[in-house]
């Protein structure tokens, strides 16, 4: 009995069927992942956080890293289940203190992401979190962060990843994602 509930409340289906797909978003060619519905609902919610921490299961992990922005929504409650500290990777310019950054490139143009320069001590056990892997530019921008601070990266952990886009291959760490496309 145990082991049938266990099933039913760990089924990343249930996530499945609740994102929404919204073609040519924010631009024309786009399929958008929308996880808004997942949010919304406490027990999804819990679900997707409860599924991020198990990607590092049984590991002892002391900061878990998010990527602005929906990155935060999922890092900061896996980082209080995992007792770890929670640190942002923004988006340029949004950090008050002394920060190291890294430029990738997008289909159109170049972004940057940022982080403080004292987030994360030599050393530290680290899991990264953002929602959703697409070519990997901005989740190898923020491992290229996180080596710079001598950090030892345990995993990259992702709810979504489009796997045909293979942005798993610019990722210089173990990768885990819940759900794939
Ligand atoms: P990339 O750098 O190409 O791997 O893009 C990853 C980032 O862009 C993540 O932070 C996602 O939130 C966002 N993103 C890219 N493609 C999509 C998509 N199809 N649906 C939702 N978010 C996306």
């Amino acid at each position: 009995m145990g082991g049938i509930r266990f099933y039913i409340l760990h089924m990343p289906e249930r996530l499945i069927s609740a994102i929404r797909d919204i073609p040519d978003f924010p631009k024309k060619g786009i399929l958008f992942k929308d996880i808004s519905p997942i949010l919304s609902d406490p027990s999804l919610l819990q679900l997707a956080i409860d599924l991020l921490t198990d990607t590092v299961k049984d590991k002892q992990i002391d900061k878990v890293v998010g990527i602005d922005a929906r990155g935060f929504i999922f890092a900061a409650p896996v980082a209080l289940k995992l007792k770890a500290g929670f640190i942002p990777v923004r988006k340029e310019g949004k950090l008050p203190w002394k920060t190291f950054n890294e430029a990738y490139t997008l289909e159109y143009g170049k972004n940057t992401v940022e982080i403080h320069q004292d987030a994360i001590t030599p050393g530290d056990n680290v899991l990264l979190i953002d929602d959703l892997l697409a070519t990997g530019g901005t989740a190898c921008a923020a491992v290229k962060l996180i080596n710079k601070l001598g950090a030892n990266l345990i995993n990259v952990s992702f709810l979504i990843e489009l796997d045909e886009l293979k942005g798993r291959n610019k990722i210089d760490a173990p990768v885990t994602s819940i759900i794939h496309y």
